[in-house]
């Protein structure tokens, strides 16, 4: 335990008195530090906003401050619950997570769609060659494997069930 020397409670008793010349939040600087963002109630070096503080308790992931009712809400009951800033953090994640594993299924199917689809331009493309250069010739044997080749490909597409 430190040992408070006179000039220590009476450099409190200034920092009290300071934070007396703004009982009320009046718009202005902090009536103890100077500071424009706050004002002395809230002031950290106001020595009564110390004393509070004594009471609450500061959470490691949000940083903020609770006490009492709104501790236990904050922080659970058990050793095992997780902060209520981290659960909602962590249910945010699981959401992300399964919208990624939803985007990366679709992803998966598209690149199967684009397969079957190239393969099938390819038969295509393969019976247009050959019209292209015999016509529609009876005995045409290339013909024959033209159409051989789309019907594998058309079975094996699951078009074509024979
Ligand atoms: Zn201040
Ligand atoms: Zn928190």
């Amino acid at each position: 335990m430190k040992l408070f020397k006179k000039c220590d409670y009476e450099s409190a008793i200034v920092q009290i008195k300071a934070c007396m010349e703004q009982l009320e939040p009046n718009g202005k600087n902090c009536s103890l530090c100077g500071d424009n963002d706050h004002q002395a109630f809230e002031c950290t070096h106001n020595p009564l906003v110390a004393l509070e503080r004594i009471h609450e308790y500061k959470c490691f992931f949000c940083g903020n401050y609770f006490s009492g009712k709104d501790a236990e809400d904050h922080f659970g009951l058990t050793e095992n619950d997780n902060p209520k800033c981290i659960t909602v953090l962590m249910s945010l994640i699981n959401k992300k997570n399964k919208e990624i594993e939803k985007l990366t299924e679709y992803q998966h199917l598209a690149g199967e769609y684009c397969e079957k689809n190239q393969k099938l331009v390819e038969a295509i493309n393969g019976l247009i060659h050959h019209f292209n250069d015999y016509g529609l010739e009876e005995e045409s044997f290339v013909l024959v494997m033209e159409v051989e080749k789309a019907r594998t490909v058309l079975r094996e597409l699951g078009y074509l069930s024979n």
